[in-house]
């Protein structure tokens, strides 16, 4: 069985921690080396039990803490060819990488498959992940997107657990602090995805294979992760998804967070670790 845990999610920095019994990986690793020890730590591991890093994008929030990462526990670091460059600038997470020539590619981690695809963003390249254990469980990975595309779809819709964007709720963003041009960068189509698009993914993802899906890099100040959950759970319910298994990623540390929202008792506080225990 695959387990994923959001080691900490937002703009601030996004590391997931995905791991079966024999191997574990990180999908990234933002903020520093410190905050990705402790939180592993709180977990009850450490960088000697990852055996692989893969990277989205070279964005500062998905690779900040890699170089000093590297120095401490040397592993491959998997990017495409069009992140390498900016990732490499750090000494040693270049000695390290792995870089892949397109955005559809390929690795054997341990007992873990892993296949990446191409997501709209505006950074130089871009990939989420599907990740495969040998027993045929699935997860997938899917942040930092600027809408959702019909390929991200048809590779997330066969995971039974995925980790999605819900960024920002469109009227806070619009009305809230941010220069007119950072507002339009987001709603573009190479931005990050609303919490109305994610809760319209949320919804074929449900109507397919996917049994539980984690909403993930939230805007610290154009969302909330009570509007997120509440938004896509809203479009849940309204299509009789009224089980469905929704969750949001803490800021700050592993795990999700308890919604204020008179649901606690059908979704409970650690949706992750319920998973863990089943
Ligand atoms: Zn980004
Ligand atoms: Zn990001």
């Amino acid at each position: 069985m695959i387990t994923v845990e959001t080691l900490f999610s937002g703009s601030s920095g996004n590391c997931t921690l995905v791991r079966t019994e024999k191997t574990a990986v990180l999908v990234d690793a933002g903020k520093n080396c410190k905050a990705v020890m402790s939180s592993l730590e709180m977990l009850g591991m450490t960088l000697s039990d990852l055996s692989a890093v893969f990277v989205t994008h070279e964005h500062r929030d998905h690779i900040s803490a890699l170089d000093v990462m590297m120095r401490r526990k040397a592993m491959p670091v998997h990017v495409t060819a069009l992140s390498a460059p900016e990732l490499c600038r750090g000494r040693s997470v270049g000695e390290t990488a792995v870089v892949h020539p397109g955005l559809l590619y390929e690795a054997q981690v341990g007992d873990l498959a892993v296949r990446s695809f191409p997501l709209p963003h505006d950074s130089a390249g871009h990939v989420g992940y599907v990740f495969a254990d040998a027993h045929g469980d699935t997860a997938g990975i899917a942040t930092d997107m600027g809408y959702a595309t019909m390929d991200a779809y048809n590779h997330l819709r066969r995971c039974r657990t995925v980790v999605l964007e819900a960024n920002h709720d469109i009227d806070m963003l619009r009305m809230g602090p941010y220069p007119f041009p950072l507002k339009q960068r987001i709603l573009s189509q190479g931005g990050h995805l609303s919490n109305a698009d994610c809760a319209g993914l949320c919804c074929g993802l449900a109507r397919s294979d996917t049994k539980r899906i984690i909403l993930a890099h939230l805007s610290h100040e154009n969302n909330t992760p009570e509007i997120a959950y509440q938004t896509v759970r809203a479009a849940l319910d309204r299509e009789g998804h009224t089980n469905f298994a929704l969750s949001v990623a803490m800021r700050d540390q592993p795990g999700c967070a308890a919604i204020p929202c008179g649901q606690e008792e059908r979704h409970p506080l650690w949706g992750f670790r319920e998973e863990i225990i089943v």
